[in-house]
């Protein structure tokens, strides 16, 4: 992956280019939900032909990315009050905001249904005993994704030390000790979400930058990970909210 930018008026937008051999002809600009530009094309363009493509499509791009901060500033706007639902596990459930004097503040997930008991009706309250939960049970699963995953890598002999690190707009990260950081929000995503990021990361203990080893050490480790990617990248924007 390269980093380029290019300028739009005042505007300055990072993009990232990755080359792939499978694609043939044109460079493909994808605008992610993130807000992260990505640009796809065959090994045979050079960085000059790369520029002047994304140059010409620079009215565009910028359309598209004031579009997603529109949407970003009405994405964080949430209440958490009774009747929102919220993710687990890439599944929605709704929330049921109980106040409570008597009770210990806690949140439960009970028959689809997050139950979630404050002493007072205050969202930020409720937003932080939320996070607590989501963080909580980040690590729970993030541990036993871990288990699996490093099972199924021959080449590895021990799960790596690894913590928990909000991030706003990266999923996990391999610091070049060979530390795994994982991001709690993406309890929210589905477990296959999960485990990709968690094989990802992984894969970078061997391999640590983003050669071509390394895309053949992840396509053999799992398969089909381009395709669970897009599903993630889809969701960012939501679950990193
Ligand atoms: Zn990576």
């Amino acid at each position: 992956m390269i980093a380029q930018s290019l300028q739009y008026g005042a505007l300055k937008i990072p993009y990232q280019v990755t080359f792939q051999s499978t694609i043939s002809g044109k460079i493909a600009i994808h605008v992610l939900p993130t807000g992260m530009v990505r640009v796809d094309a065959p090994t045979s363009t050079s960085l000059a032909e790369i520029k002047q493509g994304v140059g010409k499509r620079a009215k565009w791009i910028s359309g598209h990315l004031s579009k997603i901060h529109e949407r970003g500033v009405h994405i964080l706007t949430r209440e958490y009050v009774s009747g929102e639902s919220h993710l687990y596990l890439g599944r929605r459930h709704v929330l049921k905001v109980r106040t409570s004097q008597s009770e210990e503040p806690s949140v439960k997930l009970r028959q689809g249904r997050f139950e979630i008991v404050v002493a007072q009706q205050d969202p930020h309250e409720v937003h932080s005993l939320f996070s607590a939960w989501y963080r909580a049970k980040a690590g729970l699963v993030f541990a036993q994704r871990l288990d699996l995953v490093v099972a199924g890598m021959p080449w590895l002999t021990a799960v790596p030390r690894w913590r928990l690190l909000s991030m706003k707009r990266q999923w996990g990260s391999c610091s070049p000790t060979g530390v795994l950081s994982l991001n709690p929000h993406l309890i929210k995503a589905p477990p296959a979400c999960i485990d990709y990021v968690l094989t990802h990361e992984l894969c970078h203990l061997k391999h640590h930058n983003h050669g071509k080893q390394f895309y053949q050490l992840l396509d053999r480790q799992l398969p089909e990970w381009s395709s669970i990617k897009l599903r993630l990248d889809d969701m960012a924007e939501y679950l990193l909210s």
